[in-house]
């Protein structure tokens, strides 16, 4: 591990600008803020990412879990994994969310893991995991070692020609299909950044990952109020029933009427560059009515694009009947 220099700020403007020294907001950057720590250390111990000044942010006032004054909830950057899976709140109005984070890596590392941590989750790629091997997303230009290589839990949608990497994260995907929205405050003040808009998927600058920019700090993440009779549901399929990243997983979130379905919002995970929001699902399901027939034209519509590489072909079968699954078991739910 290369040495570091540390820093703990007591205010998120001094946090700010510590990190706002950074040259650069993503791979190697110079200034990185810590908190849980879980990916981030791993990372470190790898020589995977080598801040020259590490920021704890561990002492700032963010962790609380609270109403928003115009109805939904704001969960703080550092309200651990555990404490928003078990929230009373969230375990009523936000159940997909709970669900998604209690499949989530074990208790311990629930314990420390935050919210704006596992927004920012890295890729679980072999190849960016290892300096020993070239990855366009470790290193810009040098190559992709997964195309053709060890794939089969890579990412079949939205990939590029230059990294095929999976989003790990199931707290991710359900916030996209919560449509949540982000808080960041920065050099120029406060902003906020709706979930779909907070990603990029790899194109040519897969070392890209986020909107983020040098000094950005997440501050919170805020839930919109839910719908009078919404229902959710978080199915996650992998290759053991416990600490294991998804091979295909499925929020949902859905509005009926009787049997027809109002609303629907539909994201995956394990199959995608980044935390996947399905239009394509949700545009079949809306105004249909709750059958086995409309799930899996929704299914269908969601892997139309997808593209598998040489190990993961199965993932396009197993997310359609993850979706599916989902879908059934979140309308007999009520
Ligand atoms: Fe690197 Fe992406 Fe290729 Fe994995 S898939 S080796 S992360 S460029």
């Amino acid at each position: 591990m290369q040495t570091f220099q540390y820093q703990q700020p007591t205010t998120v403007n001094q946090a700010v600008q510590a990190g706002a020294q950074s040259k650069t907001a993503q791979q190697y950057a110079d200034v990185r803020f810590i908190a849980g720590g879980t990916t981030l250390v791993d990372l470190m111990k790898l020589d995977v990412e080598r801040p020259n000044q590490v920021v704890d942010i561990n002492t700032l006032p963010l962790a609380k879990i609270e109403s928003a004054p115009g109805g939904g909830l704001v969960i703080g950057a550092l309200a651990r994994n555990s404490a928003v899976a078990h929230h009373p709140v969230v375990q009523r109005d936000y159940a997909v969310l709970s669900q998604a984070l209690l499949s989530g890596a074990s208790p311990q590392l629930r314990n420390m893991a935050t919210t704006a941590g596992n927004l920012l989750q890295r890729t679980r790629c072999v190849y960016f995991r290892d300096i020993a091997h070239a990855c366009n997303k470790r290193e810009p230009g040098t190559g992709c070692s997964a195309i053709g290589g060890h794939n089969r839990m890579l990412a079949i949608l939205g990939t590029s020609r230059d990294c095929i990497a999976s989003n790990p994260s199931d707290q991710n995907v359900a916030l996209t299909a919560l449509e949540a929205t982000i808080q960041v405050e920065g050099v120029k003040g406060r902003r906020t950044i709706p979930i779909q808009d907070f990603y990029l998927k790899p194109g040519s600058t897969p070392d890209r990952e986020n909107v983020l920019e040098p000094g950005d700090l997440i501050v919170s993440v805020t839930l919109p109020a839910p719908l009078p009779g919404t229902r959710s549901y978080y199915l996650k399929l992998r290759d053991r029933a416990a600490y294991e990243f998804a091979l295909a997983s499925a929020a949902i979130v859905l509005k009926l009427n009787g049997s027809r379905i109002e609303r629907a919002r539909v994201a995956l995970g394990g199959v995608g560059t980044v935390p996947w929001r399905s239009r394509e699902a949700e545009h079949v399901l809306e105004g249909q009515t709750a059958n086995a027939a409309s799930f899996r034209r929704a299914a269908d519509a969601a892997l139309k694009d997808a593209q598998p590489a040489s190990e993961n072909g199965f993932k396009v079968e197993l997310a359609k009947r993850c979706i599916v699954r989902a879908l059934t078991v979140s309308t007999q739910s009520a």
